[in-house]
């Protein structure tokens, strides 16, 4: 069991573990920042200090990904959940165009559903009958003339079904939620209009919300949005409009400099992502009479392992064992049963492969 402040592999899909290097050193500067006498939740976000962090958070990004110049990086609040909705506000409301949605997981529908009520939100593909296993894969042939943007989730948290890459919709401007996968892999960020993820999963702490817009999509400051709701408020203020999630920030630019210094930088993590999910996905593969995976092989996500059990009854003993090992929060989604296991890029190895192999034994002794 664990006690006090011995730390378990948790396996949250969110808000979820962040590198244990990050906490130790947020602990460390809690009282005093060095050479500050004050924590980074105290001072000014116009101050100098925290300057230095929103630059290191927006530079080190902008390295981290090749963010191109023509893009600009916003800090918001709101969550992803906000970004259904300011989407639709800025790139739908008012224009005769349409919008397309691909429909591939509860975050999918979600986004569409909050589009329609702002315009004419179209559902150019959807995996519900099917019980969202599996993803398009044939190119879009849309017209820029008739749409504004393409809108997907390239990991959808709850079914564990990724994207390969990025859809094709012709000339239409792609939007992405990679709220469970950003910073996952390296991307081309020119395929994309807009990229977004809230920070809690794979990033940072909740509370931040990262936008990457091309600039020439960022509205012209004209319109009769609230202020909080245009982007060209927060890209013309560089992220203060308001006051941002300043602690956010924060974790975040170390989560960045954790991820480009001892992680071994974006490709690295990208090989130890596949390595970490092929060790959960093979033992799920080797006792089908146990097991038996949602997505379709092709579409599994490396970030969120999603299973269930032949014999459902046997997901909560599943669940205890588990804890008892100190593998927590390992339950799925209440809309589609059994487990899944998110394996961010701050879940160690070790914490996956002492997983596996709870998984093996487990099957072995309930085949
Ligand atoms: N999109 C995806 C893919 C998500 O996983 C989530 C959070 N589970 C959301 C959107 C909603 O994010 P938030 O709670 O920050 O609004």
């Amino acid at each position: 069991m664990h006690h006090h402040s011995e730390r378990v592999y948790n396996f949250s899909a969110g808000p979820a573990v962040l590198p244990k290097v990050v906490l130790e050193r947020i602990a460390s500067e809690m009282i005093s920042l060095p050479g500050v006498g004050s924590s980074i939740l105290e001072v000014s976000h116009r101050g100098k200090v925290f300057t230095e962090y929103l630059n290191r958070a927006r530079d080190g990004l902008r390295n981290t990904l090749k963010v191109p110049d023509e893009y600009e990086i916003l800090f918001l609040q709101g969550g992803s959940r906000l970004q259904f909705a300011m989407l639709p506000m800025n790139f739908l409301r008012g224009t005769q165009k349409k919008a397309a949605y691909a429909v591939t997981g509860s975050w999918g529908k979600q986004a569409l559903a909050e589009a329609e009520r702002l315009g004419k939100a179209e559902c150019v593909w959807s995996g519900e009958d099917q019980g969202f296993v599996d993803l398009p894969t044939a190119p879009f042939q849309l017209d820029a003339n008739d749409y504004s943007y393409f809108y997907y989730v390239s990991n959808e948290t709850i079914q564990g079904l990724q994207f390969p890459g990025e859809p094709q919709a012709g000339d239409v401007p792609l939007i992405c939620d990679a709220s469970s996968d950003f910073l996952h892999k390296p991307i081309d960020i020119n395929r994309y209009g807009i990229i977004y993820a809230c920070a809690q999963k794979n990033a940072g702490p909740a509370g931040l919300t990262i936008v990457i817009i091309r600039k020439e999509m960022i509205p012209s400051g004209n319109s009769d949005l609230p202020g909080y709701l245009d982007y060209h408020a927060h890209a013309a203020n560089g992220s203060l409009f308001n006051t941002p999630p300043t602690f956010a920030i924060y974790v975040f630019a170390l989560v960045i400099e954790w991820l480009n210094g001892e992680a071994g930088g974006l490709e690295r993590m990208y090989e130890l992502n596949h390595r970490k999910a092929k060790l959960l996905y093979d033992v799920i593969d080797r006792f089908q009479g146990v097991y038996r995976g949602h997505a379709k092989a092709e579409c599994r996500s490396v970030m969120n392992v999603v299973f269930n059990f032949l014999d459902e009854s046997l997901k909560e003993k599943f669940l205890m064992g588990a804890e008892t090992a100190g593998l927590t929060s390992l339950a799925g989604h209440r809309s589609v049963g059994g487990i899944r296991a998110s394996i961010y890029n701050a879940m160690p190895l070790e914490g996956v492969e002492k997983l596996a192999d709870y998984m093996f034994d487990f099957a072995e002794s309930n085949g």
